[in-house]
């Protein structure tokens, strides 16, 4: 029997199993499932409808944790509050920070939005700057080329076929992004969000972000923090407000009685609503809240 499996694995017959992937987003969900192919077998920790810094606990995340092989984060803190005690609370060496099952995919981002002083006792969730360069999709190629390159490290025999997963991946989405950057392109968009995880997204086509409701990330406003946004909206003619999918509506409806602004729901990753079904249709439902 031994003998029969050596020789049908020597001939390709019997593929390896597929490498246990646990990641914190759908969006690297998505990717690492293009990329991977049917080499891997992904779970993702958040489900997508939630808010991204703050995912609630379920107990199958160290279960599939203790056996993953690999471990993606988008990092820069977004998952801060929850991902490095599941990843320690898993014992897997392998996936410990300077284990070989590691990925943060944040290491050729440049941060935007850098506070010139941190205190996380106030609440500020961005310390590091701004965790959010998933909603640009030029970081969504650096993604994909991040999650090829480990795999190929942690699967040599299979390396080529992720590298030519990831590059095929990486071509659709350039060949997106000139229609992205089209639609987009002249606008003179100018809007306020709720919390600042468009910052990526407006810098690479082109918008303007007037200002947030919240006025620290994480951090909730008060009354005069909502009046003094309200008269910068009006001052600079902002007609648009886009409201991430988790948040209460209230305050994003109060705003836009006071200065006339419309209020749009949209998805900050995968899965947050039913049109973001994956990756592609993220960034595709995000142009079209901006166009409508
Ligand atoms: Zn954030």
């Amino acid at each position: 029997m031994k003998n029969i499996i050596l020789f049908l694995t020597s001939i390709g017959l019997l593929h390896a199993a597929p490498l246990n992937v646990v990641v914190t987003l759908p969006d690297l969900a998505d990717i690492t499932r293009q990329v991977g192919g049917d080499q891997v077998d992904v779970y993702c920790i958040a489900s997508g409808k939630e808010d991204p810094h703050n995912v609630p606990l379920k107990p199958s995340a160290i279960t599939k944790l203790a056996k993953a092989d690999l471990f993606v984060q988008l990092g820069l803190d977004l998952e801060h509050a929850y991902a490095p005690a599941l990843v320690k609370e898993s014992r897997n060496q392998k996936i410990q920070q300077d284990g070989p099952g590691f990925l943060d995919l944040s290491g050729g981002v440049k941060p935007l939005d850098v506070p010139t002083s941190v205190d996380r006792k106030g609440g500020d969730v961005h310390p590091n700057g701004n965790p959010h360069y998933n909603t640009d999709p030029v970081y969504g190629q650096m993604m994909a080329r991040g999650i090829a390159a480990k795999l190929g490290q942690l699967r040599p025999e299979s390396a080529a076929m992720f590298k030519a997963n990831g590059d095929k991946y990486v071509a659709m989405l350039q060949g997106k992004l000139a229609g992205w950057k089209a639609t987009l392109a002249g606008k003179n968009i100018k809007f306020v969000c709720y919390h600042p995880d468009l910052s990526y997204f407006a810098a690479r086509f082109g918008l303007t972000q007037v200002g947030t409701i919240q006025p620290k990330p994480g951090i909730e406003p008060g009354p005069r923090d909502i009046q003094s946004l309200a008269a910068a909206m009006k001052q600079s003619g902002v007609k648009l407000i886009v409201k991430e999918s988790f948040y209460s509506d209230r305050i994003p409806n109060e705003l836009a009685q006071m200065t006339g602004a419309k209020v749009v729901n949209i998805p900050i990753m995968v899965n947050a609503t039913p049109e973001a079904k994956d990756y592609v249709s993220l960034i595709d439902t995000l142009v079209n809240a901006f166009t409508k």
